[in-house]
């Protein structure tokens, strides 16, 4: 029986997210977990741990820094500074040593929340002098080995518990993976190379009575970490910085291996130009992000692309142009059902509230619409760039039609 177009659709992009959250990091992670639990490999390996650590750290910080990353540059900043401070108080039951375990996991959150500006920047210089005042404060702490400090930070936490961790560390590990799990599904943030560089590190603290376990989750940080960098390297070269789609770079580079059946949907904003010119480029960029998200929401396992200006392109692989039809359809009719609210400088919101909602305050809404051109590989159009052309002159005719419409390619027998 064949599943309907919608669940597996909802499939499609369940498993697209739950890859995208797992690698690498979450792989990584695995691999390293496995290799912690073969004894054989375990002691083979572990009198290198401490080479892996300061090796993956160290090329963290660099890689981070000379890619600008400046979040990624102190979150390795403060994972190498708790393996420094973890090393040189071994006894965790010292305030020093527990200071640097509760400190450890706020770094991740605070620098995932501040404003990624460069490194050799005011305010990169400032992410570094935080983690250096958390290497000062740790110092102090230990000097003065105040037993108040290490009396809060133990707090709650009994002897025989699940883990040598202490209880507000542990909390602060929970409340920060949370935040950053919660940062990654509702506000699409890439953070998913700090939530696994925190869970490892993690696990090197919570199996702190075998030796060099936490040298060896650290080192698997920074390797977390530097996959992170390049990952970033990878959305600088092929996405669109606007819209956060896959650029014409990314296409050109999956345009070699389609497939046999493979059909494209290129989509046109209609009258965008009378746009930009009515209320100004960054409404219109604020229009072409609306779209955006529209069509990144595309089923039928549709990927799409920021093809030009206010162009975009749908691939679909494995679909005939008729299959693609009734997903691109849906798409129109959800960016047409879309009111586009305009906030103009001139409407504050808050002074629409203070005079009360009336329906004559509401911000003013435009209809966006689309035009779409569908067409496929066939005998006719053998090539990606032949289909592209037919997808074209199909656009072409849905602007003549009228707009707002799907045109199929004139070639395909159904397309009337
Ligand atoms: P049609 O319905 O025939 O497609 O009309 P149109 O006005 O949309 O078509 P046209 O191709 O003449 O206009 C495209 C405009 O898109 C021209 C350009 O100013 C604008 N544009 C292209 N890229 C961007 C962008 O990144 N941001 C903004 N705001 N405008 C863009
Ligand atoms: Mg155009
Ligand atoms: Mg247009």
């Amino acid at each position: 029986s064949r599943r309907s177009p919608t669940s597996q659709m909802a499939r499609n992009t369940t498993l697209r997210f739950l890859t995208s959250l797992l690698v690498p990091g979450g792989v990584l992670l695995l691999a390293a977990w496995a290799l912690d639990h073969e004894p054989v490999v375990w002691d083979a390996a572990s009198p290198y741990a401490i080479y892996f650590c300061v090796g993956a750290l160290v090329a963290a910080i660099l890689l981070s820094w000379y890619h600008d990353q400046s979040a990624l540059l102190g979150v390795a900043s403060a994972v190498g500074l708790t393996v420094w401070a973890l090393e040189r108080w071994p006894d965790d039951t010292s305030s020093a040593a527990l200071a640097a375990t509760f400190l450890l996991p706020l770094n991740f959150v605070l620098f995932a929340f501040l404003k990624e500006r460069g490194v050799t920047t005011l305010d990169g210089a400032f992410k570094i002098a935080i983690v250096g005042a958390q290497a000062a404060g740790i110092e102090r702490i230990a000097q003065q080995s105040s037993p108040d400090i290490g009396s809060v930070l133990r707090w709650g936490t009994q002897s025989g518990a699940w883990s040598p961790i202490s209880l507000p560390a542990q909390v602060a590990f929970a409340a920060s993976a949370l935040t950053l799990l919660w940062l990654i599904v509702s506000r699409r943030a890439k953070v998913e190379g700090l939530f696994w560089a925190l869970v490892a590190v993690f696990f090197g603290l919570h199996e702190s009575a075998k030796a060099e376990a936490l040298l060896f989750y650290a080192g698997t940080a920074g390797l977390v970490l530097v996959f992170a960098v390049l990952e970033h390297g990878y959305d600088i070269a092929y996405r669109d910085e606007l819209t956060g789609l896959l650029g014409r770079r990314a296409f050109t580079t999956m345009m070699e291996r389609l497939g046999r059946t493979y059909a494209f949907a290129l989509c046109d904003v209609d009258h965008f130009k009378r746009f930009n010119d009515t209320y100004g480029h960054d409404v219109g960029d604020d229009v072409l992000k609306m779209v955006a998200e529209k069509l990144s929401h595309v089923e039928g396992g549709g990927r799409v692309f920021r093809y030009g200006g206010e162009e975009f392109l749908v691939v679909f692989q494995g679909r005939s142009a008729i299959e693609a039809r009734p997903f691109m359809e849906s798409v129109r009719h959800a960016i047409a059902d879309t009111g586009f609210v305009l906030h103009g400088p001139d409407r504050p919101v808050r002074k629409r509230m203070r005079r009360g909602k009336t329906a004559q305050d509401k911000p003013p809404t435009v209809t966006v619409t689309t035009s779409i051109g569908i067409a496929e590989k066939s005998t006719r159009h053998s090539t990606p760039d032949l289909v592209l052309d037919a997808a074209d002159a199909a656009l072409y005719a849905a602007k003549a039609g009228g707009r707002n419409r799907v045109r199929l390619d004139e070639t395909i027998p159904a397309s009337a």
